[in-house]
């Protein structure tokens, strides 16, 4: 099965992604809030997050993520769309936002514009 493997260390937060995902689902249109990939930032570090499923519930119960010296909300590594997470959904519509994976056979734009290697298609 292909997935999209993420080396975050390779991310130089150059947002090529964004860009190419949006204009993959919008013709003509470079709008990285309508992208299906987030490039999150703390300090020099970059973590690129692909958006999954829908929920219309927040979760009821939180944890952290520890991370060499730094935790982070469990929030900010979640794919989901949900309503505590303003990206993931259309700004313009309020439709939530999920990876379609760029069609069957996938030939995902992300990757392809990812030039440092951080996004990879990968078969298990
Ligand atoms: S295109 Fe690649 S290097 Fe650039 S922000 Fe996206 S994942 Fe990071
Ligand atoms: S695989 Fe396609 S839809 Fe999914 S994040 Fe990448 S460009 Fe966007």
């Amino acid at each position: 099965m292909p997935r999209i493997k993420i080396d975050h260390t390779k991310c130089t937060g150059c947002r090529h992604c964004e860009t190419a995902c949006s204009l993959n689902h919008v013709a003509n249109t470079v709008n990285p809030r309508r992208a299906r990939i987030r490039v999150m930032r703390d300090g020099n570090r970059y973590y690129p997050v692909i958006a999954g499923p829908f929920v219309d519930a927040a979760c009821t119960s939180k944890h952290y993520i520890v991370i060499g010296e730094q935790t982070y909300d469990m929030c900010a590594f979640c794919r989901a769309s949900c309503p505590e997470k303003p990206y993931f959904v259309e700004a313009e519509t309020g439709i939530p936002l999920k990876c379609d994976f760029c069609g069957i056979p996938p030939s995902p734009s992300c990757v392809r514009w990812c030039n440092t290697g951080a996004l990879e298609l990968v078969e298990d």
